[in-house]
């Protein structure tokens, strides 16, 4: 019998549809049409063998999740399984009667993501006119509905000056939670790097911001800080270690150990129209790769942040040393982390280029 723990959370990619085409996406470069998404009974299906999984926590993201009219029906079977639901939206596709609906078929949680508190600089990043305003509003109805709420906003070199009105918005929309993130450099991000990597010193006062601010705020807002990897000494445990807390399930039932999984050549993937989640959990190849430290190579193998980091990231360090396999290049340890500096630096100060904004067909 398998010792194999269960996954903490699911991550159900719903859609790639989305109002907005933000620069830095998660989605992979090649989004889904909505006529390959999976149907409604399907997802069902899905949800009731995560609960018998183990799973706890069901992310139901996209894309934005509320382009699919069944939202509503999803989360109350999801609720109905046992799972604690957390809705991540861009907020653009729920109005107030929507809301109060998710909130009566058992929905738990909010995270709503701003592109900037700017209102011009939310038009740029997110390719759609008056998405800020719409977005306030929004959170307005959530907390009318008694949801919590987490705010969620992504920073790069051309927003990271405004952490401080970041923070102030947070407070003003009596948000529980505050989760400011600096761009991750894979798919659509790593299209964008040279629009998006902020400066080392601009990172640093950024940082030097949120401490001060958690301090001041304890008791009143938590603030959770993902720091940019390009510029740290150390890897961090992507998702939690491959194959280790998370399953993301794409639109098209695919499923993955990380959002960016797909990019990794000779994977192979199942799909939930063929198996339960339980085997592909346990048995898929794309799981058993890269779990635990067997498959990594030096200085992973034998250093003692190996059951820490996991290595680090494998879709980077595919991106940035052409081996899926090699140590994340963000290690001071990795052959390949001068280079990475050398790279950080070059991006940070050309002057930024034009988005290539995610879009549906390229
Ligand atoms: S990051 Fe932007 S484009 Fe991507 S799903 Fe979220 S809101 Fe849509
Ligand atoms: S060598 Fe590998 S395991 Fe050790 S700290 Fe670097 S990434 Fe982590």
């Amino acid at each position: 019998m398998s010792t194999l723990p269960p996954p903490m959370g699911l991550l159900a990619e719903l859609t790639h549809r989305c109002p907005l085409q933000c620069p830095y996406c998660s989605n992979p470069l090649e989004l889904k049409r909505a006529s390959e998404e999976l149907d409604t009974a399907s997802w069902q299906r899905v949800f009731g063998e995560a609960a018998r999984l183990g799973i706890l926590q069901l992310h139901l993201s996209g894309g934005e999740p509320a382009a699919r009219a069944d939202l509503e029906t999803l989360v109350a079977s999801a609720s109905a399984a046992g799972l604690y639901t957390n809705l991540i939206t861009s907020g653009l596709m729920l109005d107030e009667s929507r809301i109060r609906a998710l909130a009566a078929a058992g929905l738990d949680h909010v995270q709503l993501s701003f592109q900037d508190v700017d209102a011009t600089g939310a038009d740029h990043v997110s390719g759609l006119k008056g998405s800020l305003a719409r977005k306030l509003a929004f959170a307005g109805h959530v907390r009318d509905a008694g949801l919590a709420l987490t705010v969620n906003a992504v920073v790069h070199r051309q927003n990271i000056a405004r952490v401080p009105q970041i923070i102030a918005l947070a407070l003003a929309l009596e948000a529980g939670r505050l989760e400011i993130a600096h761009v991750q450099y894979y798919g659509w991000a790593f299209a964008n790097r040279d629009a998006l990597l902020p400066a080392r010193a601009e990172v640093d006062e950024a940082t030097a911001i949120v401490t001060a601010a958690r301090e001041q705020l304890k008791g009143r807002l938590v603030i959770d800080y993902v720091t940019p990897d390009w510029y740290g000494a150390r890897p961090k445990p992507c998702m939690g270690g491959w194959g280790r807390q998370v399953m993301v399930v794409t639109p098209n039932g695919e499923v993955w150990p990380c959002h960016a999984a797909s990019t990794i050549p000779g994977l192979i993937f199942d799909n939930v129209r063929a198996k339960p989640l339980a085997e592909i959990w346990q048995h898929n190849h794309a799981f058993n790769a890269f779990r635990g430290t067997q498959w990594m190579t030096e200085p992973c193998q034998g250093c003692e942040h190996a059951e820490r980091d996991w290595g680090g990231c494998r879709c980077q360090a595919l991106a940035l040393t052409g081996n899926a396999a090699a140590t994340d290049p963000v290690c001071e340890l990795s052959p390949a982390h001068g280079a990475l500096a050398e790279m950080a630096r070059d991006a940070a100060t050309a002057s930024p280029p034009p988005f290539r904004y995610r879009r549906i067909g390229g």
